[in-house]
């Protein structure tokens, strides 16, 4: 999967929306002198103006001069044809204004958009940034500082976010005024009423609800740690805590098979995420034992204070002591899940290329049955017997499943199964009380909190309980905001599948055309490019009843208050990854969404094996699919999203999938090494502007960014009519309009790149340096910083 911000943002994991590309947005440089709108006036202008007049006034001969008779007629007549030549002056420059500008609502909407972040509405001192010299600057610098509030959050802080936050607050509000009128509420179908209720009964949660959640569940258990009778097989501990979704060791789950996407889904097996939330933080940690953890040896490293922390604050929770015994295991259950994480294909330094998924069978996996009985696993899971030759895809590849196996072969004494026993109810004790938000106890940093920040993020419940909402009633969630928040997302799908058509257009007739490629990749590149499917923000299984109908059955009443929500919307969770599971081998549901549809994901992804782009709910709800707007703004916004992303099918990776997405070596030869004196070009250029990662991932991204600006603005100016008219009081060409809309998707605050993406400030001068178009609607000289001699281009 390549997103076109980070990968998905997954249950457990820590919350990924908040690390999304920024860019520093330091000054707030103004609107230039020359661009600006005629009409607005500074009031050092308008003083000088006004003196200007006066002095006139005083020199008038009105005022100075007494006329005589003819010298007054000839002053009459003069002022006469004045006048007359003047209003003929006025009625052709309206009628020439009246042609070239356009001034219909959406016109408008869209000028005041632009306006209100370009420099036009910033600071006066800060009005001489040459689009020339600084386009991102010359966007941004007029963008709401009021919203950078959000951002002392500790986050970094962009347009996207400001979109997900601002559509937040519009939903929390329609929620407020449906919540407090029992006429509307009578008018929701039950699915969108447990939407609202999921909402209502998360806002409802305290921290005494989420304490006597975690109690529920820790007596079920009979205590954290398993005493010398306890005999539970890993395999049942395991289930035991998938119920409420706490993944541990692995996660098992059916998926819709790449291979065959329209017939059957596929048992699948990836990485569980760990404690500390993601990889990469163990991957600096050198190996370490029990006893480094106990004897303070590793004190001063964050993970292991923030863990025991965190395991000390959840000891207290619960009312467990901290005696030897508990210092032991918890330092137990860190370094197993440490061990575990170190099988990742992503923390292997001498992999090359990218991870091979390993399809097995459930018989071959037999062999491994002293360690792990996955027969055994799977009839339980799934509720009936799997034959051997059923299929099961490990996603991180072999080398990981048999790294985890060696780990498991190291606990599989009676001592080491205890430790597993116990890591594994420590991780669901840990996950429903990460998962209870806000509400932990303690708000000391350095243990919980820190890592519920790193899980959930540190914004209000509300926006806890939103997402959660998008998560739990997905379905019902996207028919409530159709009904109530959005009745014209219709005409915004329409508009999707237009624009997303016209880019596909462009694209194939980019690869039509292009030089790079050979003769004998030509056919199946556009065969790829032509089968791309496209799926848009809204499930289409929102209006299907049946769809529906499963999702309900899946929730339990949020009205039932011996339900705390921690363990509420666990447990629903649970259901969903247990109910899926069970569907294994069951014909694909073609209307499934394989994300939810919180406001607050916006990851768009491009997935290699279905060849497939899959854009979250946001994208239908704003300005970038807005059919009432411009559609300079649809182009520039979720047009050249799609560019980018079907950009991807043809990167480094993307050469290896064929048009289904399983088919090998798309190109060969001859396109390949083209591609790569290409890439040669944006190298430089991007190292120029300050991205020092070179690493094929952080290229192909702003690759991506390249292809996707050039064919967007082609498809705009294709089938607009009104890309040839000017906004109203913007004093913007339309294509200067189309520039500024695109870098202002970019506007960013942050600390420095996060992902495989570059900054927002680089996603727009890159971009831009190499566009012909973008010099020609600013007039910028050559040489100048924004119009650099050499361009570099992909296809
Ligand atoms: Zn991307």
């Amino acid at each position: 999967m390549s997103g076109l911000l980070l990968m998905p943002v997954q249950y457990g994991a820590p919350s990924t929306s908040y690390q999304d590309d920024e860019s520093l947005c330091s000054s707030r440089q103004g609107l230039i002198r020359s661009q600006r709108s005629s009409t607005s006036t500074t009031p050092e202008e308008r003083t000088a103006l006004k003196r200007d007049a006066e002095s006139t006034y005083q020199d008038s001969p009105f005022t100075s001069l007494r006329l005589s008779r003819k010298r007054l007629l000839i002053f009459t007549l003069v002022l006469i044809s004045l006048l007359v030549l003047s209003s003929l002056f006025t009625a052709i420059t309206m009628h020439s204004l009246s042609s070239s500008t356009c001034t219909s609502l959406s016109c408008v909407t869209a000028a005041e958009t632009l306006r209100r972040k370009s420099a036009a509405s910033a600071a006066p001192k800060n009005h001489s940034i040459s689009p020339c010299d600084d386009f991102y600057e010359y966007a941004c610098a007029g963008w709401d500082e009021s919203t950078r509030i959000r951002a002392a959050r500790g986050s970094d802080w962009n347009v996207l976010l400001e979109t997900s936050f601002n559509t937040h607050d519009k939903i929390t509000s329609m929620f407020g005024r449906l919540m407090v009128n029992p006429l509307a509420m009578k008018d929701l179908t039950k699915y969108q009423l447990q939407a609202l209720t999921t909402y209502a009964t998360c806002m409802r949660e305290s921290i005494e609800d989420a304490t006597e959640a975690l109690l529920q569940v820790y007596k079920e258990f009979g205590g954290w740690l398993s005493t010398a009778q306890d005999q539970t097989p890993i395999e049942e501990s395991l289930l035991s805590a998938y119920r409420t979704n706490a993944v541990s060791l692995f996660n098992i789950n059916a998926q819709i098979d790449a291979k065959d996407i329209r017939s059957h889904t596929v048992l699948t097996m990836e990485e569980a995420v760990p404690f500390i939330g993601s990889p990469s933080v163990y991957g600096a940690m050198p190996a370490f034992s029990v006893n480094d953890l106990l004897s303070g040896r590793l004190d001063k490293h964050w993970v292991k204070s923030v863990l025991f922390a965190a395991g000390h604050e959840l000891g207290q929770q619960l009312g467990m002591h901290e005696t030897t015994e508990f210092r032991e295991a918890l330092a137990q259950a860190v370094l197993l899940d440490y061990k575990i994480t170190r099988c990742s294909p992503s923390l292997d330094l001498e992999r090359s290329g990218p991870v091979v998924q390993w399809r097995t069978t459930v018989g071959e996996l037999r062999t491994f049955d002293d360690l792990f009985d996955f027969r055994y696993f799977l009839k339980i899971f799934i509720g009936r017997e799997v034959s051997a030759r059923t299929e099961i895809v490990i996603g991180p590849g072999r080398e990981y499943f048999m790294k985890l196996m060696t780990v498991l072969r190291e606990y599989s004494t009676p001592e080491g199964q205890k430790i597993i026993r116990d890591y594994i109810k420590f991780k669901q004790l840990f996950l429903l009380s990460i998962h209870s938000g806000k509400l932990v106890q303690s708000k000391e940093l350095g243990g919980l909190e820190t890592l519920r920040i790193l899980y959930t993020g540190d914004d209000d419940r509300s926006v806890q309980c939103i997402n959660r909402v998008g998560m739990a009633n997905q379905l019902g969630f996207a028919s409530l905001l159709e009904r109530y928040w959005a009745p014209h997302l219709q005409e915004n799908m329409d508009n999707a599948r237009k624009i997303g058509e016209s880019m596909r257009r462009e694209y194939i007739d980019a690869l039509r055309k292009s030089t790079v490629i050979d003769e004998a990749d030509r056919a199946a590149m556009i065969d790829k490019a032509e089968r791309i499917r496209i799926r848009v923000a809204v499930p289409e299984a929102a209006r299907d009843v049946d769809s529906l109908e499963e999702e309900y059955s899946m929730i339990p009443n949020g009205n039932d208050t011996t339900r705390p929500w921690a363990i509420f919307f666990t447990t629903v969770m649970g259901n969903r990854h247990w109910k899926r599971t069970a569907d294994f081998g069951k014909p694909v549901n073609r209307n499934e969404w394989p994300v939810d549809t919180n406001p607050f994901n916006h990851n768009v992804h491009y997935n290699y094996e279905t060849n497939s782009i899959l854009f979250p709910i946001i994208w239908s709800l704003e300005q970038y699919l807005d059919s009432r707007l411009s559609s300079l703004f649809s182009f520039a916004g979720f047009g050249s999203i799609i560019g980018h992303e079907m950009t991807h099918a043809f990167d480094f990776k993307g050469r290896n999938f064929g048009s289904t997405g399983v088919d090998r070596n798309l190109t060969v030869g001859r396109t390949s090494r083209n591609f790569e004196a290409k890439q040669q070009c944006f190298l430089d250029q991007y190292t120029e502007l300050g991205e020092l990662r070179i690493t094929e991932d952080v290229l192909a991204e702003n690759l991506a960014d390249n292809v996707a600006i050039r064919l967007a603005y082609k498809a705009w100016k294709a089938q607009d009519e009104l890309a040839k008219k000017r906004l109203p009081g913007v004093d913007l060409t339309s294509d200067q309009a189309f520039f500024t809309a695109y870098a202002q998707n970019w506007c960013s605050v942050s600390k420095g790149a996060s992902g495989t993406h570059s900054v927002g400030k680089l996603r727009v001068l890159g971009p831009l340096q190499n566009s012909r178009h973008f010099a020609e609607a600013f007039s910028c000289p050559i040489g100048s910083p924004m119009n650099p001699a050499k361009k570099c281009s992909l296809w």
